[in-house]
């Protein structure tokens, strides 16, 4: 049975792995409908046959959400086929990191077009629809790199600071929708795997082993702003693992 607070479907980008997919299983065991969107679409075919396998409403579709287009794709399928789009969660990034001075600015601007213009893309694609139902909610994924800076996490905490600010000025805007900012900590995932400097990224990933949080942490979370009633809004949670400095 869906949860009573929700009529429509519940969007996940970035949802091909990490905590996209683990956000995308746990509230698709849930009841809630979900539409999951990434690149990779045979990751996300898999996980949908997961979750209708165990008795969950899944759907999934291309999503590139550097691209407005491909965005308003995304969201224009999921209202086709449940109708409406009750939650948002802004979930895809990369984490290339470097020092500056490596100069890598194509990753400077992978990092600002994926995780900060991604956001936008998806709030520029959901928010009209969601003032025009009268509620909705949107769900940013940010960082513990969103409220601290790190050498060579410069860039992306820039993104990740953004993501934040941009997250509390729409709150403050709307008293239609909700938001909400989860900012996880070392959390198991594909994050380090795609560049970067390969010792800066070996030492986190090597880090993520020893202590990180599972996925399904970060999806736990995320769960619970979005199971809260509707005149509930839940700002911001920060996850860490205990071990975390
Ligand atoms: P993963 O690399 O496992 O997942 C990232 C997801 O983003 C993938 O599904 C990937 O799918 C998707 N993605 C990347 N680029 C695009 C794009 N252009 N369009 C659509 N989807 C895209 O890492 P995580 O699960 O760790 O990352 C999820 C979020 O959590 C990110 O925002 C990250 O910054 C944040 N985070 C992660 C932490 C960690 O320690 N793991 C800590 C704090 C925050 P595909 O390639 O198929 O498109």
């Amino acid at each position: 049975s869906t949860p009573s607070n929700t009529a429509g479907a519940v969007l996940i980008t970035g949802a091909s792995s990490g905590i996209g997919e683990a956000t995308a299983r746990h509230l698709g065991a849930l009841g809630y409908p979900v539409v999951l969107g990434a690149r990779r679409v045979d990751k996300l075919a898999a996980v949908v046959d997961d979750i209708r396998e165990a008795g969950g409403r899944a759907e999934f579709h291309e999503l590139d959400v550097t691209d407005l287009a491909s965005v308003r794709d995304f969201v224009a399928f999921a209202t086709t086929v449940y109708g409406r789009v009750d939650v948002l969660v802004n979930n895809a990034g990369v984490m290339p990191l470097s020092t500056m001075n490596a100069l890598r600015i194509d990753e400077w601007n992978q990092m600002i077009d994926v995780n900060l213009r991604g956001t936008l893309h998806g709030i520029a694609a959901v928010l009209p629809l969601m003032e025009a139902q009268g509620s909705g909610h949107i769900v940013n994924v940010a960082s513990v790199s969103g409220l601290r800076v790190d050498p060579t996490a410069a860039v992306y905490s820039a993104t990740k600071f953004a993501v934040r600010a941009l997250s509390e000025g729409l709150r403050q805007e709307s008293r239609v929708v909700r938001v909400t900012i989860v900012s996880p900590g070392f959390t198991v995932s594909e994050l380090t795997e795609r560049g970067g400097d390969v010792a800066t990224l070996d030492a986190v990933r090597a880090t993520t082993a020893q202590m990180g949080l599972p996925a399904s942490a970060v999806a736990e979370a995320i769960a619970y702003a979005i199971g809260q009633p509707a005149t509930v809004d839940v700002n911001e949670i920060i996850v860490r693992p205990t071990l975390q400095g």
